[in-house]
C-alpha cells in the first residue's frame, strides 16, 4: 500500500517508515515533498482529529482519486490547564513556534501547581483518507506527569518536562528507544497496523 504522508517533515516519513517497517506492515510512505509539497493548511479544527483530516484531504485532492494520504497531529495536554496547550501545542508561546519558548511557558504557568495537579498526556492522532471517503482514525495516549524543572537532553518540545508513568526520568532523560515503544506515537501507529488498512 502506497500511502502519501501529509507533512514535509522527512524525519517523520523516515520514523514511519522504520515502524511500519518493524511490524512488517505491507506499506511504502512517501513525503508529500516527492508530489510537489505539502498544500498550506491552516490548522484551525479545533480538535487533533479535525486537524489531522484537513491535513490528509488537503494533500489527498491534489493526488488522484484512488490516492491514500495519511496526516498527524499531535501535542500535550495538561490536566491543570483543561487540557491546553492541546492543539496549540506549537504556538503556545506565540505564533512563531518557538519550542523553547513553548516549554518556558509551561514551566511558568505551571511553577505553583501542586504534584497532585500536575497530570498531563500526550496525544497523537492519525488519519487516513482514501478513496469514496474512506478513513482510518487512530488515537494514541501517554499518560503522565509534569515536573517542576525541565530535565534531560534528548528529544524535542516538552520532552524535559514530561515524565510518562511506570517511570522516574523524562521523556527528554529516557530517549528514543524507550520514546518508540511507549510514546503517543507509537500507540497510535500500532493500532494502525492492527488495523490492517492495506487488507481492505
Ligand atoms: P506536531 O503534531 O508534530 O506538529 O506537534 C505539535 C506540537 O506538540 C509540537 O510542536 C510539540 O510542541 C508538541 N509535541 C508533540 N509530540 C511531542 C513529543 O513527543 N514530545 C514533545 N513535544 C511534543
Amino acid at each position: 500500500m502506497l500511502i502519501h504522508f501529509a507533512s514535509g517533515n522527512a524525519h517523520k516519513v523516515a520514523e514511519l517508515q522504520l515502524l511500519a517497517d518493524a511490524a512488517h506492515a505491507p506499506v511504502r510512505i512517501v513525503s508529500a515533498r516527492d508530489v510537489g509539497g505539502m498544500p498550506p493548511v491552516v490548522e484551525d479544527a479545533g480538535t487533533f482529529v479535525g486537524n489531522a483530516r484537513k491535513k490528509a484531504l488537503a494533500l489527498r485532492a491534489k493526488l488522484p482519486a484512488d490516492a491514500w494520504t495519511l496526516a498527524d497531529d499531535s501535542g500535550l495536554c495538561v490536566d491543570a490547564l483543561d487540557g491546553g496547550p492541546g492543539v496549540e501545542s506549537a504556538y503556545y508561546a506565540g505564533p512563531q513556534g518557538d519550542s523553547a519558548a513553548n516549554l518556558a511557558k509551561l514551566v511558568t504557568v505551571m511553577r505553583d501547581v501542586p504534584p497532585e495537579r500536575r497530570r498531563a498526556h500526550f496525544t497523537c492522532v492519525l488519519l487516513l483518507a482514501g478513496p469514496d471517503g474512506r478513513e482510518l482514525m487512530c488515537e494514541g495516549r501517554c499518560e503522565g506527569r509534569l515536573l517542576v524543572a525541565p530535565r534531560g537532553g534528548q528529544g524535542f518540545g516538552y520532552d524535559p518536562l514530561f515524565v510518562p508513568d511506570g517511570h522516574e526520568q523524562s521523556f527528554a532523560e529516557l530517549g528514543e528507544t524507550v520514546k518508540n515503544v511507549i510514546s503517543h506515537r507509537a500507540r497510535a501507529w500500532a493500532k494502525f497496523v492492527a488495523a490492517r488498512p492495506w487488507a481492505t
